[in-house]
């Protein structure tokens, strides 16, 4: 298959700078090679591994034994349609961050609450990105997926399921997002909300370390950092990766960790806390 990389470093291609070799690697234009891409993939018996920009992944060093594969070029356009109630339609491999300020400008609410995050539209949908200050999932009405059997699927509302931090869009690369927007009266209170977080975010997260944003998610009524700095394991290292001294529910790459060191690092957060607390942690990245 033309443009098919062999060997490619994953650590390249995620925030935490951590993972070994992906057999092949695809930088896939639009749909009609996505589908051919899945198609060898089930023929050759290859998995295949979409992802966005790889900021809720640790990928193990010993890398990943199929196809990896990001959207780009058509999967990163986003299309207006303010004729009526705002719509818009987002490439699944558009940026996040793009598709946020861009409804800021044009003084839509609805996805404030994803400032900051970042990674693509795709990535956020699947795993339901947000924050306290909302959740991507509320505002999707429809999500464009390939489904396993090679399917191109249109699935409504009434189709999708959203819950905290995870989707009913497993075993689907999501093509494109439908969103509907609201108009707010005061546009600027959209954008002043971004800009306070995104304050919040710099004094209260390790913005310019390498990581994949919370290990944990938060256990109900709790949040997992409270829990881990209570333990006292901010600064806790094991190789290359360390409990952040800023925010105790990310682990930083300080430059040379392998897969395992934030693996066991997990573990032992996760040992702590549930001896203190009672409390199993369950984890918000995913380890492939
Ligand atoms: C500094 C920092 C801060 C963060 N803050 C937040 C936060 O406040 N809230 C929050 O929710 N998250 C946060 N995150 C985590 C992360 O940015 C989000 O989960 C983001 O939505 C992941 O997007 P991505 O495109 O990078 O996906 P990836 O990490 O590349 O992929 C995540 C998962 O989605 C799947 N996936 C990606 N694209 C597709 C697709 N098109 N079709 C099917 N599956 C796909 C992948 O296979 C993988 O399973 C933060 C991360 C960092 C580094």
């Amino acid at each position: 298959m033309p443009g098919l990389k062999v060997n490619e470093p994953l650590k390249s291609h995620t925030t935490f700078h951590i993972g070994g070799p992906a057999a092949y690697f695809a930088a896939v234009p639009g749909r009609e090679a996505l589908c051919a891409l899945q198609k060898l993939s089930v023929a050759e018996h290859i998995p295949l591994l979409v992802i966005g920009r790889g900021s809720n992944i640790l990928f193990r060093d010993k890398g990943y034994a199929g196809i990896v594969a990001t959207l780009e070029d058509s999967f990163t356009q986003i299309v207006w349609d303010e004729s009526g109630d705002c719509t818009v339609h987002a490439g699944a491999g558009a940026s996040l961050a793009r598709l946020v300020n861009e409804a800021a400008d044009r003084g839509y609410g609805g996805l404030a609450g994803c400032g900051g995050i970042p990674g693509t539209v795709g990535g956020a949908v699947f795993g339901n990105a947000g924050t306290n200050g909302g959740w991507i999932g509320d505002c999707v009405t429809e999500v464009v997926v390939l489904t396993s059997a090679g399917e191109i699927q249109h699935r409504g509302r009434e189709l999708l399921q959203f819950s905290y931090r995870s989707s009913n869009l497993q075993g689907t690369v999501v093509m494109a997002v439908h969103f509907s927007l609201k108009k707010i009266v005061k546009n600027d209170s959209v954008i002043e909300q971004i800009r306070a977080m995104a304050e919040r975010r710099k004094d209260t997260q390790p913005l310019g370390d390498r990581s994949a944003g919370c290990v944990f998610k938060n256990p109900p009524g709790d949040s997992a950092g409270r829990l881990i700095d209570f333990c006292g394991l901010k600064g806790l290292q094991v190789g290359g990766a360390r409990v952040s001294d800023k925010h105790a529910n990310f682990i930083v790459n300080t430059g040379t960790a392998a897969s395992g060191d934030v693996e066991q690092l997990i573990g032992l957060i996760r040992e702590k806390v549930k001896m203190q607390f009672g409390i199993e942690l369950a984890l918000e990245i995913e380890i492939v």
